[in-house]
């Protein structure tokens, strides 16, 4: 892969996601740069996977800034909802991200089909990362966690649909863990935790060749 430049710019409006990767970044000294920071305008995510709308942020962001980009697509898939929410994750959330009513929505689908056992009620986080460059080159990563949808939601860290996910092998919601945690830096140099920090694994390990 080619090396990257000093400064990123990353293709995203949504804070959490902003914070997790600007986290992520941060060993490796790259400057970055939200779209919102530009005032780019936010693209119309139209695409059917969660590839397509990643390559799609991150090409429109390239483009209109002429820098390197990066943008991340992702979401909660639910096996018995057949991978509901799915790239429709930010979107259960209404115009005003409520996020309280999407894991309420989430519920209440698992209730009517009777999934009430942790069987029954299994699912991953899913992020894939593209970085696009201005000439139209594309490299896309893909991270995945599984775990176990709980109800009630618990824990106040994080965001989106944090608070009722528990990743196989632990207790806690990712709601529940601390950043730290949720990335897997608790665990000396042990693998990544979560669906994005084990896509940034695979975008390092591609820039280290
Ligand atoms: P999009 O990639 O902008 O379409 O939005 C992805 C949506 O998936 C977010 O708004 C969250 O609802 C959800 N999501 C993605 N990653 C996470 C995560 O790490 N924790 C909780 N929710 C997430």
């Amino acid at each position: 892969m080619r090396p990257l430049p000093g400064r990123l710019v990353v293709a995203t409006h949504n804070a959490g996601k902003l914070r997790e990767i600007a986290d992520l970044l941060a060993p490796y000294g790259h400057d970055i740069v939200s779209a919102g920071e530009l005032g780019l305008p936010e693209p119309v995510e139209d695409g059917d996977s969660f590839e397509a709308n990643a390559e799609l942020k991150a090409s429109a962001a390239a483009l209109a800034s002429g820098e390197v980009a990066l943008a991340d697509d992702s979401g909660l898939a639910v096996d018995v909802l057949d991978g509901a929410p799915g790239i429709h994750s930010a979107r259960w959330a209404g115009p005003d991200r409520d996020f309280t009513m999407a894991m309420r929505t989430l519920e209440e689908r698992l209730q009517q089909i009777g999934a009430t056992q942790p069987d029954a009620r299994r699912g991953r986080f899913v992020c894939v990362l593209c970085l696009a460059w201005p000439d139209g080159g594309t490299e896309l990563f893909r991270g995945e966690i599984e775990g176990v949808l709980v109800w009630p939601p618990r824990g106040d860290w994080g965001f989106g649909y944090d608070p009722v996910f528990q990743p196989d092998g632990h207790t806690r919601t990712f709601g529940e863990m601390s950043a730290e945690e949720k990335h897997g830096w608790r665990k000396d140099k042990g693998p990544a935790l979560s669906h994005r920090a084990r896509a940034f694994e695979m975008l390092v390990a591609a820039l280290r060749g």
